[in-house]
């Protein structure tokens, strides 16, 4: 009964709830689920985000309490997760896994190069207003992205002998890489900060599935063909991956980025990175206190 997912959001009701702890304010999303018996509290790592999950017919009273009372814990778990790593002179980012410093050349001739200092440390080096740092910074990591992701893209697609229709550079939240049935592939820029074997696994990952597109075991067996450091990549990303995220946030980090829909046709490194995340990130539940 999809008309009745209509109702489950009451028009007027607020989509977010303020928690203040210890003078901080955290933002908590809320989010009705017609499968929720309870009341459920998450800290999503790649967002920075606080979700709060409420059966059809909760109340918004009952969740501003539920998320009231665990103030303490939302921030105790953001807390723990990796610092953002805004695009500013001085943060260190890995670019194809090697930590780059970056350091503003204000006055400097050019956009965004690398070059090695006297004590061999590597610089991300970018030029003109401070104002443009960031955006120059991503700006820069995209192209390199793209270059990298052709050019492996190019490697795997001979290999099998297939046409690729389109590659497009996104900044996805929930998935590294995702392939269409028409043929077009598109990946997350943050792989060009992974070391050179993650980016190729995935743009090879993509490229198998315009023959296989599915995860049987034929498409693994395919995979492991072409690419023989696959466990390798999928054991980086899994263990690695979320921190991809941190880089380029601001300060702050809450709501830096924005959770994207899931699409149709979901094919990430590892299927189901989001969930998983989210599990090992912890979540809180909270039985309905309503009628009791
Ligand atoms: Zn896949």
């Amino acid at each position: 009964m999809p008309s009745r997912a209509l109702l489950y959001r009451r028009p007027t009701e607020p989509q977010a709830i303020e928690v203040v702890c210890d003078g901080a304010v955290h933002l908590v999303r809320l989010r009705r689920h017609r499968q929720a018996r309870r009341y459920t509290l998450r800290v999503v790592a790649v967002t920075r985000e606080a979700v709060l999950t409420m059966p059809p017919r909760g109340s918004f009273r009952e969740a501003r309490e539920s998320a009231e009372r665990h103030g303490a814990w939302i921030a105790a778990r953001l807390d723990r997760l990796p610092r953002a790593a805004p695009f500013e002179h001085g943060t260190e980012i890995p670019l194809r896994g090697v930590v780059h410093a970056i350091a503003h050349r204000r006055s400097a001739r050019g956009v965004v190069w690398t070059e090695t200092d006297r004590d061999g440390r590597r610089l991300l080096c970018v030029a003109g207003h401070g104002a443009h740092v960031a955006r120059r910074i991503t700006d820069y990591l995209k192209r390199e992205a793209r270059r990298d992701l052709e050019a492996a893209v190019a490697r795997y697609a001979e290999r099998l002998s297939v046409n690729v229709r389109r590659i497009s550079i996104r900044d996805q939240v929930s998935r590294w890489g995702s392939c269409s049935t028409s043929g077009a592939l598109s990946f997350s820029w943050r792989l060009v900060l992974a070391p050179r074997f993650v980016l190729d696994y995935l743009a090879a990952h993509e490229v198998a599935h315009l023959i296989e597109m599915n995860h049987s075991a034929r498409f693994w067996r395919l995979l492991g063909r072409i690419c023989p450091d696959m466990e390798r990549a999928k054991a980086w990303l899994d263990v690695r991956g979320t921190d991809l995220h941190r880089y380029g946030m601001a300060h702050d980090g809450l709501g830096a980025i924005k959770p994207r829909r899931r699409a149709l046709l979901c094919h990430s490194a590892r299927e189901g990175v989001k969930p998983a995340r989210a599990r090992r990130n912890g979540s809180f539940s909270a039985a309905k206190t309503a009628g009791r």
